[in-house]
């Protein structure tokens, strides 16, 4: 990486932060869509990248599409809580809105690579890392292929980054088979709901109601 790193640590949080990484056409996107219906009080971080806009995707809403002068800058003035280059384009997560999102209690979803999970647990040791994998290799060739929005050399090419990135799988808390979307989904909730009543975050939360059970 060649950027210099100057995000600052975030100093309060009361949300919780998820890392969800995956292959490319492991299905994530979808399935952060579908949990983002399902549950209340989460938010997906919508990053910068300077790879160009595909068919269908919205500007701020998909991504915020910049240049790589916009990048670079946005880099060394510390916009950025993380980082990194994935396929030759640069993509990066704001930390300003993240640490906003947290301090107000909302849970927060990043969607990016290993090399970007790696350093935002550095930053945040208490983010919680899930990982989506597809059923097979064949699958994902399936998928991949299926989009139909890239070249062929641009699917190996893909492919190739699939497994490099599924190598890193074991640098998280949870693994996920996304075999049937809605087991899928079912798993990412419940892990989401099971970090929600994790005992400091619910002591501090209740606290007014653990101090009248406890007042007898
Ligand atoms: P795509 O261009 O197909 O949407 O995403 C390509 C890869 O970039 C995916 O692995 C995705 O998780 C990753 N990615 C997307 N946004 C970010 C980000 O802000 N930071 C990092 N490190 N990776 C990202």
């Amino acid at each position: 990486m060649y950027w210099q790193h100057k995000a600052k640590v975030i100093p309060v949080s009361r949300g919780n932060l998820f890392i969800i990484s995956a292959p490319s056409g492991a299905g994530k996107t979808s399935l952060v869509r579908a949990l983002l219906d399902a549950l209340p009080n989460i938010k997906v971080s919508v990053s910068h990248t300077t790879r160009s806009q595909r068919p269908g995707e919205e500007h701020s809403v998909s991504y915020h599409f910049v240049d790589l002068a916009t990048f670079d800058e946005m880099v060394s003035e510390g916009h950025f809580l993380e980082y990194a280059m994935v396929f030759g384009n640069g993509y990066g997560t704001s930390a300003s809105w993240v640490e906003k999102e947290l301090a107000a209690g909302t849970d927060v979803i990043l969607e990016i690579d290993w090399q970007g999970a790696q350093q935002v647990r550095q930053l945040l040791p208490g983010a919680v890392g899930i990982f989506i994998l597809p059923p097979s290799l064949a699958a994902l060739k399936t998928r991949l292929t299926g989009r139909g929005q890239d070249a062929s050399d641009v699917i190996e090419r893909r492919m190739k980054e699939a497994v490099s990135e599924i190598s890193h799988y074991a640098e998280n808390d949870y693994l996920v088979i996304n075999d049937d979307f809605d087991h899928a989904l079912e798993d990412l909730r419940a892990i989401i709901r099971s970090q929600r009543c994790e005992i400091s975050a619910q002591a501090r939360d209740h606290e007014a109601l653990l101090k009248e059970l406890l007042s007898e």
